[in-house]
């Protein structure tokens, strides 16, 4: 049982600069918890209603001041007949989210436990031990930057093994940094917002060029996977604008192919097209070639993931608590995609903060692989988490 004395809201700042809310909980012993989830730039249009702390509803979550709760699902009980909406618009998913989360930690600590296993416990989770794989995004582009890519993420992907991982991941990091200085005679590289590299490329493909050179180079033993965020270079008229030409679904499959062809270790695509275009992910699942994540398409959120599941769309689902607002559904949607035996991928926010929490939510649900950039400068409290958390196996 945790009684919630006092909540503080404090605004906070993302990595980009933006302002978020961090949100703490006292409990009855004077103890106070912290979580300060963060944000998203190219979000798919169901997501939940993120609140900026002006917008907050003081009284309406003061009203949880004085009261006690034994178990989360108790806590989100009380959430959810506090904002009655569909879409966490009066609460705000972002304030949901962050009160579960600080709650979860003073439970944890009233019973001696980690947060994981305090998720772990409440959502019934008993999936067996494994290591995670590592999507670590090196080249950023989209909507992240301001330079010509079109797609979003360039990852290098691998198996999480000990810190011996994270030291791997920093040395291609900066081998890839060193190449594209001599490549581009530039001595500073301009990075984006997930602090991979940022520069102007002749196209889409050569990203993926220079990472195979690399890799070969070096003899890393990673896959690659993409992030197209397809939303993002959708128009309304119904075609996709990539580079110069206007493309439509079944062109852009035939893009997809050809890197597939050039790069094989490219196995791993997310959002390859916008999240209404059910056909074209068809299209491109029927290759057979990739194996499709959904994002924008699922958004954690049960029923939607429900209803993308039965069309038989994506082979993985990308997991972000803050899409959805609530540890429940975020659980829920967790459990529909392991049920089917999808890479269950737990990620941050290209806006992100201190907090770890993310690290948690993937031991508790033992998921496929973690999207946590790559280890330095904002990303690196999520590492060095994942070490604690994991072990130095
Ligand atoms: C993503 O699209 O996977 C992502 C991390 O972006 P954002 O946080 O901006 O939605
Ligand atoms: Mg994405």
């Amino acid at each position: 049982m945790v009684k919630i004395k006092k909540i503080k809201i404090l605004r906070n700042f993302d990595s980009r600069g933006q302002e978020v809310v961090k949100i703490g909980i006292c409990d009855q012993n004077d103890h106070w918890f912290f979580s300060c989830p963060g944000s998203g730039k190219s979000k798919g249009k169901k997501e939940v209603i993120s609140k900026d702390f002006q917008e907050i509803d003081f009284d309406l979550i003061s009203k949880l001041e004085g009261k006690a709760f034994s178990s989360l699902n108790d806590l989100e009980n009380e959430l959810f007949a506090l904002d009655g909406s569909p879409d966490k618009s009066k609460i705000g998913g972002n304030i949901f989210l962050a009160l579960s989360l600080s709650f979860a930690r003073a439970f944890a600590w009233s019973e001696g436990l980690e947060l994981w296993e305090v998720l772990k416990h409440e959502y019934k989770l008993d999936f067996p031990q494994k290591l995670p794989l590592i999507f670590s995004n090196v080249i950023n582009g989209g909507a992240h930057v301001e330079n010509n890519l079109d797609i979003q993420e360039y990852m290098v992907v691998l198996k999480y093994k000990g810190p011996e991982t994270v030291r791997e991941l920093v040395n291609f990091y900066r081998s890839l940094g060193d190449f594209l200085r001599e490549k581009y005679s530039i001595r500073i590289l301009p990075i984006g917002d997930e602090s991979g590299y940022a520069l102007d490329f002749e196209n889409n493909l050569l990203p993926l060029v220079y990472m195979k050179n690399v890799k070969d180079k070096f003899s890393y033993d990673f896959e690659f996977a993409l992030d197209c965020a397809a939303n993002y270079f959708y128009h309304r008229d119904g075609h996709y604008f990539f580079e110069t030409q206007k493309l439509n679904s079944l062109e852009l499959t035939q893009v997809y192919l050809s890197y597939k062809e050039k790069i094989p270790e490219l196995n791993f695509i997310e959002d390859p097209f916008q999240e209404e275009d059910f056909e074209g992910f068809r299209e491109l699942k029927v290759t057979q070639k990739f194996k499709i994540i959904g994002d924008d398409l699922t958004v954690t959120n049960p029923q939607i993931t429900k209803d993308i599941l039965e069309k038989n769309l994506i082979d993985g689902i990308i997991i972000k608590a803050n899409q959805v607002g609530s540890l429940r559904e975020t659980f829920e949607t967790i459990k529909l995609a392991k049920e089917k035996n999808l890479l269950v991928i737990i990620s941050h926010r290209s806006g992100e903060t201190e907090d770890p929490f993310l690290i948690h939510i993937a031991k508790a649900c033992e998921a496929d692989a973690l999207k946590i950039g790559v280890p330095i400068k904002e990303r690196v409290s999520k590492f060095n988490e994942l070490v604690r958390i994991y072990g130095e196996s």
